[in-house]
C-alpha cells in the first residue's frame, strides 16, 4: 500500500468555504508515525492561507491546521521515540533540510537549506507531495517532527500550544521573562492569552495592553497583574519607561514608537503578529535609550518540547471553545470578528 485516503476539511480554492473532502496520506515509512488526530486548533494563519492573503498562489485544495493533538496509531520499523498509544502533537512544520546550521542547532523554523521549513499544510515536502494539515482524522509525520504531549494537559487544550503556545514561549524564553522582569503582552487573543499564562508562570510581572478594558477580568484571571486600554492615551503616559520586554501579538497597524516609549532603557519590543504592510519606526525611539525592535517566529522542535513540558509542569493549556467540523466556516467568521475566548478547537471525530 503506497498511501491511504482520509477525510478532511479543505478550502477548494481561495476564499471558498471549507468543505469535506478526502486527501491522501503516505503509508508510514521507516521513521514515520501515523497519528490519529483528536483535536486541531484554528489559527489566524489558517484563515490568511485559505483566503490567499499571504501572496502565494497556494497548493489548493488546502487542508489547514497546524495545531494538532492526537495519539500514535502506528509506527514505522525504525521509529525509536514513540510507541502506539503515545499522546503527540504536530505544529507548524513537518520537515526541514536537517543539515543547515539552524536545523543542526534545533532551530528548524529558521531553516536556510534548500528544502526550507516544510509547512504542515499547503507546502511541498521532500517527496514532492503537497502537505495537508490537521483538519483531518489522521496525519503521517517523521518522528523527529512530532512532539510529546504531557499527560497533565488535556489534548484539546494542548492543541493550540503547538502554534499559539510556542509563538509566545520562544520570545519570552529568549528575552528571559522571569522574576523581577516586567513584561507586557499587546493584544489578548489566541496568542496573547497564552503569552499571559506563560509569562506569569515564568515568574514575570505581566501587564496586558488591550484595545479596551472589555477583557480585563479574563486578563487578570489568566495571570496578568495589570490591564490597560491602549485606546486611552493616558496609558502611554502612565506606563512610559516601564517594561523590560513587550511582545506584540497584534497583526494590525500599531504605532511602534508609542510602544517603544513604554520600554525601559535597554528593553526589547518583539513583534510576533504579522501585519501586511510595513510599520514605520523612528530610529530615535531606539537610539536614545538603547532599545531593540525584534521579531520571532514559532520555535524549533527542542524548544517546542521544552514549552510543552513547561506547560505540563505548570498545568497550562489554552482556553478553548470546542466545535464540530461543520462549524468551521462559522468559526472563521467569529475569528475575524475577534469573537472567541480564546481558541477554537475542532473535534476531529466529527469530520
Ligand atoms: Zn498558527
Ligand atoms: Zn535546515
Amino acid at each position: 500500500m503506497n498511501h491511504t485516503t482520509v477525510p478532511a476539511y479543505a478550502a477548494p480554492s481561495p476564499k471558498a468555504p471549507l468543505e469535506r473532502i478526502t486527501v491522501p496520506r503516505r503509508a508510514p515509512g521507516e521513521h514515520d508515525i501515523l497519528i490519529e488526530i483528536k483535536y486541531a486548533g484554528i489559527c489566524h494563519s489558517d484563515l490568511h492561507t485559505v483566503r490567499g492573503e499571504w501572496g502565494d498562489d497556494g497548493n489548493f485544495p488546502i487542508v489547514p491546521g497546524h495545531e494538532i493533538a492526537g495519539v500514535v496509531a502506528a509506527v514505522g520499523s525504525g521509529v525509536t521515540r514513540y510507541a502506539v498509544g503515545d499522546r503527540v502533537g504536530v505544529g507548524c512544520f513537518v520537515d526541514s533540510c536537517r543539515t543547515c546550521e539552524n536545523c543542526l542547532a534545533g532551530l528548524q523554523q529558521y531553516c536556510t537549506g534548500e528544502l526550507g521549513m516544510v509547512g504542515t499544510y499547503g507546502a511541498t515536502g521532500r517527496d514532492g507531495q503537497v502537505t495537508y494539515g490537521g483538519y483531518s482524522t489522521h496525519i503521517v509525520v517523521d518522528e523527529n517532527y512530532a512532539l510529546r504531549i504531557p499527560d497533565s494537559i488535556p489534548l484539546d487544550a494542548a492543541a493550540p500550544l503547538l502554534c499559539a503556545g510556542i509563538t509566545l514561549y520562544s520570545p519570552l524564553a529568549h528575552w528571559k521573562a522571569g522574576p523581577g522582569k516586567k513584561v507586557a503582552i499587546v493584544g489578548l487573543g489566541g496568542l496573547g492569552h497564552m503569552g499571559v499564562k506563560i509569562a506569569h508562570a515564568m515568574g514575570a510581572e505581566v501587564t496586558v495592553l488591550s484595545q479596551s478594558l472589555r477583557k480585563k477580568d479574563d486578563g487578570l484571571r489568566l495571570g496578568a497583574a495589570h490591564f490597560h486600554a491602549t485606546s486611552d492615551p493616558a496609558t502611554f503616559e502612565a506606563l512610559a519607561g516601564t517594561f523590560d520586554l513587550i511582545v506584540n501579538t497584534v497583526s494590525a497597524d500599531v504605532d511602534l514608537d508609542a510602544y517603544l516609549g513604554l520600554l525601559r532603557t535597554g528593553g526589547t519590543l518583539v513583534q510576533v503578529g504579522a501585519p501586511e504592510k510595513p510599520l514605520p519606526i523612528s530610529p530615535f525611539a531606539l537610539i536614545t535609550q538603547r532599545k531593540s525592535f525584534a521579531g520571532s517566529m514559532i520555535g524549533g522542535i527542542p524548544e517546542t518540547q521544552e514549552m510543552l513540558d513547561f506547560c505540563g509542569k505548570h498545568g497550562l493549556g489554552a482556553d478553548i471553545e470546542l466545535i464540530r467540523a461543520d462549524q468551521i466556516n462559522e468559526a472563521y467568521e467569529r475569528v475575524l470578528a475577534s469573537d472567541v475566548r480564546y481558541r477554537f478547537v475542532i473535534d476531529t471525530a466529527t469530520i
